[in-house]
């Protein structure tokens, strides 16, 4: 996630001028500039708005100055990505005012899952924003500039429409990357008592797979060899196969696999509940389909557990991420943990200690427990203080590395077929990823990004893999 609109990475794909000569055409274009907070859902959201703008017109740019349109898609998750969005809104009006001096306009855009928890709380806090939309109508985004460019006054657009966003939005346009976002489901219906998802993004919704493998075939044909596949409950996927009866994760990934350049198939993030028997033997039969698994446990004290409504004890995460590796034993398990949820006694945080020890995970996402307005453990009594609350994560973290090292150092001396993904920091260096997720760097010629080649692996850092190109 970007820290300020100054050290902006592109979040755009392309220029459209490359395909549609817009640029040759009309010189003016006008130009957007997107930032990305959170998820990567919100990244393969800000790509299909990027596409949708791109149809009317709208050209990339990673300067916020020279912006007519300035989109901030943002991320409720935890209380200081959502702030996050209100200081740079700040900043964004100081823009929008030194350009109209120059007779320019500005648009600012919020959209993404704090437009729709917020809604007209943030024109309310931030007048200088002519739209806020909600993840479910970036279909609508060229209409809704044009209301709230017309109309004088700004627009918030928060519902949950009938119709199917992704229908509705442009041909997805070529994939500059070896690697893809591929959203396959959305919303969920789990309510776990800290989390805003359900409220933002609704309820469980699957595409159906006939669209989704049109929407891969795509991506494959313009280079993309590894795709993964997005949901905020993605292994509850449910859509309709092309027998037009609902389908399974597992039957997604299979006729995926179908496709004959895509190299690779992984999926996040799951819920331990919906890991059914079929998915975990997938891990055994598909070769497609990459011996990584991000499973969330959150917390490894089963009254805290249940307190989060997480519909699973620590026992029985244990169990199931077993029978995952009796299935795939090389599997790379990566997690999610929160620290200092309410009511976590010091015996608690140690149970958590315990299933990190014991689970062996290969990486893991930690993060203190942020009360959200309008979800239940917000109110919960034996709120943690703040302070504990760090001692606790830092403490976790310790663990983390530690196993990180262990996971990274068991891979020196191996080989492993390494997709090149794009030019190292060094002259003549190369990174990609091995089958486990690892970040590996090579010396090797940009005629290898988007191959798959194998690499003897000779040395791990903390957070990534250094090698030779098998001769
Ligand atoms: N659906 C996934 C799951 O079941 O775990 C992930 C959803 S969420 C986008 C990603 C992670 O953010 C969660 O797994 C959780 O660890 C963390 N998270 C969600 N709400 C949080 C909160 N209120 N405070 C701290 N962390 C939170
Ligand atoms: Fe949030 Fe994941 Fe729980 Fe759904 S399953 S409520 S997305 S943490």
């Amino acid at each position: 996630m970007q820290t300020s609109l100054d050290d902006l990475e592109p979040t755009l794909i392309e220029d459209p001028a490359a395909q549609t000569g817009v640029a040759d055409a009309a010189p003016a274009a006008k130009r957007v500039f997107i930032k990305t907070f959170g998820c990567q859902m919100n990244v393969y959201d800000s790509e299909r708005m990027g596409e949708a703008l791109a149809a009317e017109g709208y050209v990339e740019t990673n300067d916020v100055q020279e912006a007519d349109l300035a989109i901030l898609n943002t991320c409720h998750i935890r209380e200081k990505a959502a702030e996050k969005v209100y200081s740079d809104l700040g900043r964004l009006r100081d823009i929008k005012r030194d350009r109209a001096k120059g007779g320019k306009e500005t648009l600012i855009a919020v959209a993404g899952c704090v437009a729709q928890a917020e809604g007209t709380e943030i024109v309310r806090r931030a007048p200088a924003v002519d739209l806020v939309v909600g993840p479910q109508s970036y279909h609508r985004l060229p209409e809704l500039l044009q209301r709230s460019r017309g109309g004088g006054k700004s627009v918030v657009e928060t519902a949950f429409p009938d119709e199917d966003k992704f229908d509705a939005l442009p041909e997805r346009r070529p994939a500059k990357a070896a690697s893809a976002f591929l959203t396959v489901q959305e919303g969920c219906d789990k309510f776990c008592t800290f989390c805003v998802v359900p409220y933002t993004r609704g309820m469980e919704f699957s595409r159906p797979v006939a669209a989704l493998i049109h929407e891969a075939r795509r991506l494959v044909d313009r280079g993309v060899r590894d795709i993964k596949l997005l949901g905020q409950n993605v292994n509850g996927y449910h859509g309709d196969g092309l027998d037009g009866h609902p389908t399974t994760l597992t039957g997604l990934i299979r006729e995926l696999s179908k496709i004959d350049d895509l190299a690779r198939i992984r999926y996040v993030t799951s819920h331990p509940r919906d890991m059914g028997e079929d998915l975990i033997q997938a891990h055994r039969d598909e070769e497609k389909l990459m011996p990584y698994l991000h499973l969330p446990f959150q917390a490894g004290s089963d009254r805290i557990l249940a307190a989060m409504n997480r519909k699973h004890t620590a026992g029985e995460y244990l169990r199931l991420i077993s029978r995952v590796r009796e299935a795939r034993p090389d599997i790379a398990l990566s997690t999610d943990i929160i620290v200092g949820f309410p009511g976590e006694s010091d015996k608690d945080f140690e149970d958590t200690l315990a299933v990190v020890r014991e689970a062996g995970f290969a990486h893991a996402y930690s993060f203190k427990y942020s009360p959200r307005p309008g979800t239940p453990a917000s109110t919960m009594d034996g709120q943690v203080p703040e302070g504990a609350k760090s001692e606790r994560l830092a403490r976790l973290q310790n663990l983390i590395d530690e196993r990180l090292a262990l996971f990274n150092g068991a891979s020196v001396g191996k080989t492993m077929p390494v997709l090149f993904e794009k030019a190292g920091r060094f002259d003549g260096q190369l990174v990609g990823r091995s089958p486990y997720l690892q970040l590996v760097h090579a010396d090797a010629g940009p005629s290898l990004i988007g191959k798959i080649v194998d690499v003897d692996v000779r040395s791990a850092g903390a957070n990534s893999l250094s090698g030779v190109i098998r001769g």
